[in-house]
């Protein structure tokens, strides 16, 4: 298994993902809508999923603007969407590209900052749907599409909270924790028998809106953008980590 030598340090070429079809889920803000705009800078053809459709638009138009490949809109609503809906988009895909090159599972919800004594049970549930089972559900229904590609790559979003349990952090702390779980157990699956690696990247303290809910005390000049962070993606999707699977990273 590869090793990478620091991935943050990653200098992409230009065109590192040209003809490549990605996914980015949550690609309507913060690190989503950076990576969908560094990955398509570099080449690819998007697949913009989130939830809300007029986001999603704007980031289609600022790709289009760059006179890089058109993306494709796929709005999703992860806490709803059903078994059915995945296959539904995993189908167009396949008819249109035929298969997929990457996979970001980037969008989350930090859920409540209390106790786990206070802790909201449909709280809870709404964290580890969106945070955990529509990762896995998406990631099932698009195997098959990432079989087809010659070197795949799934990266899945984790958090320091998720290799470190902290007081007060609840079901986002836990749902990172079973990120951490899911990425290790798929890629072990996948390693002998396909092309697809699988990766964790932890983003580290970025300026976005969900750190500022999370911190609100927090001077946001201090954080690194998300365009700061985008060497250890651009690494973990191109083809610079070939061979590279099972492991989690930090972006910086
Ligand atoms: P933001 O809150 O800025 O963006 C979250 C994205 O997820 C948005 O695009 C949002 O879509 C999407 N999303 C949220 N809920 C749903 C849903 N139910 N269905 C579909 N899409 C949804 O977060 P960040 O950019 O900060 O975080 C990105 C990832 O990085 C998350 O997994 C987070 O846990 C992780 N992370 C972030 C850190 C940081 O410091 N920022 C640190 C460690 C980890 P919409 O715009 O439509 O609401």
């Amino acid at each position: 298994m590869a090793i990478a030598s620091d991935p943050r340090r990653y200098q992409a070429p230009p065109d590192l993902l040209r003809d490549r079809v990605i996914l980015v889920t949550g690609a309507s803000a913060g690190i989503g809508r950076c990576a969908a705009l560094a990955f398509a800078r570099h080449g690819a053809t998007l697949v913009l999923c989130g939830r809300s459709e007029a986001r999603l638009a704007e980031v289609y138009d600022e790709i289009v603007a760059c006179g890089t490949a058109e993306p494709v809109l796929a709005p999703l609503a992860l806490e709803q969407a059903t078994e059915t809906e995945y296959r539904e988009l995993a189908g167009q895909l396949q008819d249109e590209f035929g298969r997929l090159d990457g996979l970001l599972h980037n969008a989350g919800v930090l859920g409540q900052r209390t106790s786990i004594a206070n802790y909201s049970a449909t709280t809870w549930q709404q964290v580890m749907q969106i945070n955990v089972t529509a990762q896995f559900l998406l990631t099932k229904a698009l195997l098959p599409a990432l079989r087809e590609a010659d070197s795949a790559s799934v990266l899945f979003t984790s958090s320091g909270v998720g290799r470190r349990g902290r007081a007060f952090w609840g079901a986002y702390a836990v749902s990172k924790f079973a990120i951490e779980g899911l990425s290790q157990v798929l890629a072990a699956e996948l390693e002998q028998t396909s092309r697809i690696r699988v990766n964790c990247i932890n983003p580290g303290a970025t300026r976005t809106a969900m750190r500022a809910t999370a911190y609100p005390a927090e001077d946001p000049a201090t954080l690194k953008t998300p365009e700061q962070i985008m060497p250890a993606y651009l690494y973990l999707m191109g083809d610079a980590s070939q061979g590279v699977t099972g492991q989690s990273f930090d972006a910086q």
